[in-house]
């Protein structure tokens, strides 16, 4: 079939809006309309050369949409179903699946990295009969959507597609960073440093966690306000004040149980380590360039800090997912507030230089 999409053929360019043919959906795949995509700090990154991607490629993978057709083998979806596209196809064979650890399914990279389907190979062309690459074997910013059956999170028909579809990738992400990577307790201090679409879902995780201090440090006015509406207690704006120094201080001078990073930058990876209190965790969920180093002072290991990865917020999504769409229609979790703006898929370059600008928390694409 004929789709629009926003194609991504040199890394640093603009995306061009094209018409693809994409192929249906082969054994143990979904074909999928796509209602409404979410623009990701990671599509940013991919652009912009930070995560690495073959070319072209159709990016967006926070995208949620309606099962237009299923593949042979899939029996647990049918056509006219909502989906919510997560970045794990949990195959439910390999080793991380089978530990219920689907976060770690062996099988993301593939998605991932190669930007294909599981089984090697693309569903987009161009006309002229050229691969097309789709991140994360979804590939959101088009019209629809082939992925594989297990990336497909099944909701209920009532949920509003064009707001849950954050829950895909940083909602998730964030929540799930405070809620399973870190278990937030009730009465518990936490701090997070940075106040995009990940840092206010991590925010939100802490207030349902019950953490009873949460401070949201970022230098944006706009973020930070934005994170008192989500739940913080405290900001800090670390261009103004010593972040450490000032968490210390509103921690009564012994600092966080948990810090959370949300930026994706060594140096603030560095600083979560001063900010917690003996027997605290770092926890850094943002992603710097892999070869990169973080280095921490070893005296913080006497006092039995941790430091400690999260990935995809140590989800499983067919129970995840469905969890915080929940959470958002018991008005719990805070979707609408975090998007700044509804555009139309000709608008992304736009929305991709404001992102680049530090701007608002989290576009939408609607289609
Ligand atoms: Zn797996
Ligand atoms: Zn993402």
């Amino acid at each position: 079939m004929r789709i629009q999409a926003a194609v991504l053929r040199e890394l640093g360019q603009a995306f061009e809006i094209e018409e693809l043919e994409l192929a249906p959906p082969k054994a143990n795949e979904v074909l999928v309309r796509t209602v409404a995509s979410g623009i990701c700090h990671s599509d940013y990154s991919v652009v912009h050369g930070v995560l690495r991607s073959p070319l072209p490629v159709v990016l967006g993978h926070e995208g949620a949409g309606i099962i237009e057709e299923v593949g042979p083998g899939v029996t647990h979806l049918k056509p006219g179903d909502k989906v919510i596209a997560s970045l794990t196809p949990s195959c439910g064979q390999c080793t991380m699946c089978k530990e219920l650890k689907p976060f770690m399914c062996s099988q993301m990279g593939k998605l991932l990295t190669d930007c294909t389907q599981l089984d090697g190979t693309t569903r987009h062309k161009t006309l002229g009969g050229e691969d097309v690459y789709a991140l994360c074997g979804v590939g959101s910013f088009g019209s629809h959507m082939v992925m594989p059956a297990g990336s497909a999170i099944k909701v209920p028909e009532d949920t509003p597609l064009e707001t849950t579809c954050l829950i895909g990738c940083g909602v998730t992400t964030g929540t799930g960073a405070a809620l399973n990577t870190a278990n937030v307790q009730p009465g518990e201090a936490t701090a997070v440093i940075g106040c995009g679409g990940v840092g206010l879902s991590i925010i939100q995780g802490c207030r349902i966690g019950g953490a009873t201090i949460i401070i949201a440090i970022d230098p944006m006015e706009e973020k930070r306000d934005l994170a008192m509406d989500m739940g913080a207690t405290h900001t800090i704006n670390p261009f103004e004040e010593d972040p450490i120094a000032r968490v210390k201080e509103i921690t009564g001078g012994i600092g966080v149980h948990y810090a959370f990073e949300a930026l994706g930058r060594v140096e603030t990876m560095e600083q979560t380590w001063g900010m917690i209190r003996p027997t605290g965790t770092a926890v850094i969920v943002g992603v710097a360039s892999l070869d990169q180093s973080v280095k921490i002072p070893a005296a913080g290991l006497l006092a039995e800090y941790e430091i400690q990865g999260s990935c995809y917020g140590s989800s499983t999504p067919k129970k995840d997912i469905p969890r915080f769409v929940e959470l958002y229609k018991s008005g719990e979790l805070k979707l609408d507030e975090m998007i700044t703006q509804r555009i139309e898929l000709k608008e992304i370059n736009r929305a991709f230089d404001e992102m680049g600008r530090g701007e608002g928390a989290r576009s939408v694409i609607m289609y």
